[in-house]
């Protein structure tokens, strides 16, 4: 089954210790095992979407202004990929299989052009990695599954600063989204 990697906001604002919506300790320990992960993606030629959010600052008509701090504004270093992830995805930006893609919504799939980009591939099996578990992730999980996409969530490479979420969300996407939670 052809398969894709899809990397869910590991930004500087969202990872980083100083950042506007940090996730802070849980989500800068999974760096190296989402590296090494990338890493062998890359290497086997398998698909690699980089779905990152982008806000505009003040923006009044965006249903994330009354609920979040100002966060991944277009044009800022806190909407850099985190760490070894964006050196990793400035070294292989180039490649037919990484595609880096702007959302604007918590789920990857809204408003994008991330499913024509996984059909024209063949691709019926997500692998989702990166922040918030219970935000982003989920979202973008719960619409994979209504696509009828096969998916894969990775605990230890997925991370969100509300940890009860974190496995409440682990155990929704095994139990309702039918995903492989390794
Ligand atoms: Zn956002």
């Amino acid at each position: 089954m052809k398969k894709a990697l899809i990397h869910i906001d590991y930004t500087y604002d969202f990872v980083a210790e100083d950042g506007a919506l940090t996730c802070g300790a849980p989500a800068q320990e999974i760096e190296n095992k989402l590296a090494d992960m990338t890493e062998q993606f890359i290497q086997n030629g398998d698909y690699i979407v980089f779905a990152i959010d982008k806000h505009e600052e003040g923006d009044m008509n965006h249903p994330e202004t009354a609920l979040y701090p100002p966060h991944n504004i277009a044009g800022t270093k806190g909407r850099e990929l985190y760490g070894k992830l964006q050196n990793m995805y400035e070294a292989n930006k180039e490649k037919q299989n990484v595609y880096y893609m702007d959302k604007t919504r918590y789920s990857a799939f809204a408003g994008t052009d991330l499913e024509m980009k996984l059909r024209e591939r063949g691709i019926e099996e997500v692998h989702l990695v990166g922040v918030c578990t219970d935000i982003c992730v989920l979202h973008t999980a719960v619409d994979a599954y209504n696509k009828g996409f096969k998916i894969v969530v990775y605990a230890n490479m997925t991370a969100s600063f509300n940890e009860p979420g974190h496995h409440w969300a682990l155990n929704h996407f095994r139990s309702c989204l039918n995903a492989d939670v390794r």
